[in-house]
């Protein structure tokens, strides 16, 4: 390692989404008149990125607005449609009239009741028998139901009527992030490197191409084979499958079905031993099915995709995934940090995978320093990441394990995975009493996921508090037309998505 010199060189292995991403917000952050990092991304043109991750969350937008990104310019080069949420369809048995079971979880919060918070309020209504949870509580519901954009006319870049991320196209985003990094600077090598040298914890040199490449710090972003990390270090890696049992994917992208627009929502669909996505694109429509491979073999979860999707989908192409669900005990190692999936890997059930770079890259930020990083700072990083993948997969069980389906063993054994989750376990008794609130998750791990967003998924699949009480009906009544008005102004001040994406593609 250089001792000596002022600028510090950054090596990042792997051009997809991670290496790019990272490359390119460390650059914004700490190059500008005084360069701190040398940063050169190296990159296989031989290994291919994984190519599927196409929906988000809404913070994402400013993570793109800090990495300087023009935002219609990144709208327009990525295909990208606008997304407020997930409908999760039939992940309950079907609603007593035989209607499949639905329910809506936007990235809004709910909006406020002034005496009570909105949620009891709602529990002590007569809204419950009327009904959905997410339908009385918030602005994004109604705009998706009209099919109208999150941003009106009006609206700055990154900012909307609501809360609002991306359905994007993944290929597309690493080329269009390769760019503007180049553009700003980064050092861009196209090799394969086939040789790390080691010293103690620390890596002394990489061989890629006939060349040797040394710095200071190296990112491993090489995705699911985490090729730096591994040599690193043994018995590096905690699974999740125990919790989280769906382990493969296949993935079919298609064109849209004519006379269809895309909707500013992602599709989250119950099948028999998992669930299938669905992400409306510019020109595409990119679905999958995300399944227990120990219960289907991949020959089954294709066809059962297809028959989904319906046999007239024109299919563009189909590819089957394994997915290494967990993640690294310790992702930064020596001078070594893992970010994206060479650190660890959740189910995309709520979109994460690049949130989770998002987070790793802003915490790499307030960790790294141009002298030498002691162990406790190391330790520091370690601890925090651990807590957003601990976190995050307690949260994913929560949407399974509330299940009343019955009809295959997969969701038979759905509410046992809250046993890997004891927390949550202790806290879904609570919650049978009173409502979810901030503080019932306060304490807990460096939250990625808020009370917020519990409550959408506690009361979605009807897990309501029993609450013995009554509340002044004028309060309720008061909240809930307030939501209304206010629904109403907003689809007023909204255009049609499909209208909003024309605008921008023109
Ligand atoms: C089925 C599925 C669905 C998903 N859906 C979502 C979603 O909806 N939303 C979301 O946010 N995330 C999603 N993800 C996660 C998302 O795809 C990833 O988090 C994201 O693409 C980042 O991938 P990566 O850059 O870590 O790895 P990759 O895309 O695999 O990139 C690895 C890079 O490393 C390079 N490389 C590998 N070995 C070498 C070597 N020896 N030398 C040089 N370079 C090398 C490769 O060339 C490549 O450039 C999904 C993932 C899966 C599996």
């Amino acid at each position: 390692m250089s001792q000596d010199t002022k600028i510090k060189k950054l090596v990042v292995v792997g051009g997809g989404s991670a290496g790019w991403m990272t490359a390119l917000y460390l650059n914004t952050l700490y190059n500008h008149a005084d360069k701190n990092f040398d940063i050169t991304v190296i990159e296989s043109p031989d290994i291919g990125v994984i190519g599927v991750g196409e929906a988000t969350v809404h913070s994402i937008r400013f993570f793109f607005q800090a990495m300087g990104l023009d935002e219609h310019e990144l709208l327009r080069e990525t295909n990208a449609s606008l997304k407020t949420g997930i409908m999760f369809q039939g992940w309950m048995q079907p609603n007593s009239d035989g209607s499949l079971h639905k329910y809506f979880h936007p990235f809004e919060s709910q909006l406020s009741g002034s005496v009570l918070d909105i949620s009891s309020l709602w529990m002590m209504s007569d809204k419950p028998h009327h009904g959905r949870y997410d339908e009385s509580v918030c602005l994004s519901t109604p705009l998706a139901k009209a099919g109208h954009s999150p941003k009106s006319n009006t609206s700055r870049q990154y900012e909307g009527l609501v809360p609002y991320g991306y359905h994007i196209d993944a290929v597309l985003l690493g080329r269009f992030l390769r760019r503007k990094a180049i553009e700003a600077g980064v050092t861009h090598v196209q090799a394969t490197v086939d040789k790390v040298d080691i010293e103690g914890d620390n890596i002394t040199a990489l061989h890629a191409g006939g060349n040797i490449y040394s710095g200071d710090y190296y990112l491993d972003c090489t995705g699911f084979r985490g090729l730096l990390i591994n040599k690193l270090k043994q018995d590096n890696w905690q699974s999740f499958k125990g919790a989280l049992p769906c382990t493969k994917a296949v993935a079919i992208q298609r064109k849209m079905p004519v006379g269809v627009s895309p909707r500013s929502y992602t599709v989250a669909t119950a099948l028999s031993n998992g669930w299938a996505w669905q992400i409306d694109l510019v020109n595409r429509q990119g679905t999958g099915y995300v399944y227990d491979g120990d219960r289907i073999s991949s020959d089954e979860a294709e066809q059962e995709l297809r028959t989904f999707l319906g046999f007239d989908s024109d299919v563009i192409k189909c590819v089957h995934l394994d997915m290494k669900v967990g993640c690294l005990k310790e992702f930064w190692v020596g001078n070594c940090i893992a970010i994206g999936l060479s650190g660890g890997f959740i189910e995309p059930l709520e979109s994460t995978g690049l949130h989770l770079i998002n987070l790793s890259a802003g915490l790499l930020a307030t960790h790294l320093d141009k002298t030498h990083i002691s162990q406790c700072v190391r330790d520091s990083f370690n601890r925090l990441m651990n807590g957003f993948y601990q976190d995050l997969k307690q949260f994913i069980v929560l949407h399974y394990c509330l299940t009343n389906r019955t009809d295959t063993d997969f969701w038979r054994s759905a509410p046992a995975t809250v046993n890997e989750t004891p927390w949550l376990k202790d806290q879904l008794k609570v919650w049978q009493h009173k409502v979810c609130e901030y503080q019932d998750l306060a304490g807990s791990f460096s939250t990625v996921f808020s009370d917020e967003n519990y409550r959408y998924i506690l009361y979605g699949m009807q897990h309501y508090p029993k609450l013995d009480l009554t509340v002044n009906p004028a309060i309720t009544n008061g909240v809930f037309d307030r939501v209304q008005a206010h629904a109403e102004k907003i689809l007023n001040a909204s255009k049609p998505h499909a209208d909003y994406l024309k605008q921008i593609n023109l």
